[in-house]
């Protein structure tokens, strides 16, 4: 049922009475109104802390529909975001009053085993897309939490256990279908629309709405050795980071280390005693040779004493979600992370202190490791560029809704980032970035490419419809 009108906000800040016959492109059931049963569901997103609310969803489940929705959006002057998955911690897949386009119904996962392509729709999640590819033994590069969205993951680079081996998520992206600004759809690879294939390789929503990805596969798993294991933080962390330098100076492509201090869950897997106290863990996954993997992750299993070792054979879909338990959607979540370009004997105790620090017990101080096949690429290969990163470390600040002591945990990354900075590149994963990072971060996420992809975003978007997002404002 519509409405008479709708309030919608429009691009410049104020609002318009949008006549319902505007919508006559798209159909009925597409539309999403905040008296809707299904509303709820289609605005939930990961970050609690995000309080927005738009005016209208439409769940497009075509690219016809796609297109009527940018038109609409365009020629009405309306505030348009895209959700993905809704894991974005800035919240960026709702605009308050504004038209959300929620893609979860173009979900659609083709694997083309023979070519050793994957064709997905922008509604996947990471898990679905996993799951399809790993029935034929097959892989792309995709992200630590299964329920993560594809689209967004990709468009701001996206890495994973694998982006030692093959990169980052976008240099695997071999085309993508997209509708631009101008209602236009266009099919962008190495060889069509160069500078926007160049520019969504990391430059997240800025230049249209992607309705369909394609990455190349290669052959990983079904079953590969990882886990998790984990000692008490006050008698191990020095050692365990200590290892861990060790172990990541010369661990070959097919292992990645994350290592991780928190206090620790009310997890089955831990004993009780143990239940809220410090603990320091490194999750691994090694996806070569079984004997091999054994041997690479010998010096973990046989440092101190455990107390818990999950580090086994399991299927790779399996590792893949294995730590979505400890990113519940609708919690509050506040993240500062950089990228590094080595570890510094200087950083480990660094590492250890901001670790020892947490107090919520859903925080946790993470290092992913990262180099190899990134490194490999020249800086302007696409957009996404922080190819000196070896590593990204941050604070990642998390309290359930409510809790009244979140201001002060928010405090602890704040402060523990200051103590972070110093190391770093000089570069941040701008999909970490959260609503309080300034324009001055978004340059320095993107650094020697971002004149380009302004020009870039200034050619296909000059009107700035795809603002809700990590903003490359256009060049007037
Ligand atoms: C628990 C958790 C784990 C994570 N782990 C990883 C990880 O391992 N590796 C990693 O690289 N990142 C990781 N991230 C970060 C993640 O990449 C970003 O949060 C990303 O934005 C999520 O994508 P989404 O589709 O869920 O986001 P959404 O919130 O839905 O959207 C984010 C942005 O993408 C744009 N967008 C979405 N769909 C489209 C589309 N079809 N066309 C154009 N633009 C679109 C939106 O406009 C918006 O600006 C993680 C995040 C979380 C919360």
């Amino acid at each position: 049922m519509s409405p008479d009108s709708l309030n919608i906000a429009t691009l410049d800040g104020d609002a318009v009475d949008l006549d319902p016959t505007a919508l006559e492109g798209i159909p009925e059931k597409a539309r999403v109104l905040p008296s809707d049963p299904r509303f709820d569901e289609a605005t939930l997103i990961w970050n609690g802390l995000v309080d927005k609310k738009p005016a209208l969803v439409i769940q497009p489940e075509s690219l016809t529909e796609v297109v009527s929705i940018v038109d609409l959006a365009r020629d009405h002057g309306l505030l348009l975001s895209i959700k993905g998955g809704g894991h974005n911690i800035s919240g960026l897949a709702l605009a308050d009053r504004g038209v959300t386009l929620d893609m979860s119904r173009m979900n659609d996962v083709r694997v083309d085993a023979k070519r050793r392509v994957v064709h997905a729709g922008p509604g996947c999640l990471l898990g679905e897309v996993d799951r399809a590819t790993q029935e034929r033994g097959l892989v792309t590069t995709l992200g630590f939490v299964s329920q993560t969205g594809l689209a967004g993951l990709t468009l701001g680079g996206g890495f994973g256990y694998l982006t030692r081996r093959f990169g980052f998520t976008v240099d695997e992206l071999i085309e993508v279908e997209i509708v631009t600004a101008d209602g236009q759809i266009r099919r962008s690879n190495h060889e069509s629309e160069l500078d926007l294939f160049w520019a969504i390789r990391g430059g997240g929503g800025n230049f249209g709405v992607v309705t369909e990805f394609t990455y190349r596969l290669h052959e990983v798993g079904p079953e590969i050795l990882g886990g998790l294991i984990a000692w008490p933080a006050r008698d191990h962390a020095a050692d365990v980071l200590g290892l861990y330098q060790e172990l990541t100076a010369q661990a070959p492509r097919e292992l990645t280390l994350v290592v991780t201090m928190r206090l620790a869950p009310p997890a089955p897997f831990i004993p009780e005693k143990w239940h809220g106290k410090p603990i320091v863990a490194v999750v691994a996954c090694h996806t070569g040779d079984p004997a091999q993997a054994e041997d690479d992750l010998a010096p973990l299993k046989g440092l101190g004493h455990p107390i818990a070792d999950l580090i086994v054979p399991k299927t790779y879909v399996e590792q893949q979600s294995m730590l979505d338990a400890t990113q519940p959607k609708g919690a509050n979540y506040y993240w500062k992370t950089e990228f590094i370009p080595g570890l510094s004997d200087d950083f480990l105790p660094v590492f250890v202190h901001i670790g020892s620090a947490i107090e919520s017990p859903m925080s946790q101080m993470m290092m992913f490791h990262l180099s190899g096949a990134v490194n490999e690429h020249a800086e302007d290969d696409g957009a996404v560029g922080n190819r000196d990163a070896a590593y990204v470390t941050g604070a990642a600040g998390a309290w359930p809704a409510g809790d009244p002591d979140g201001d002060r945990y928010q405090a602890w990354v704040r402060q523990s980032w200051e103590k972070i900075k110093p190391f770093s590149t000089g570069g941040n994963y701008i999909n970490f970035q959260t609503i309080d990072d300034d324009r001055a971060r978004i340059e320095s996420s993107y650094r020697a490419n971002y004149d380009r992809l302004q020009r870039v975003k200034s050619e296909y978007d000059p009107g700035n419809l795809f603002r809700v997002n990590r903003n490359l404002a256009p060049v007037q």
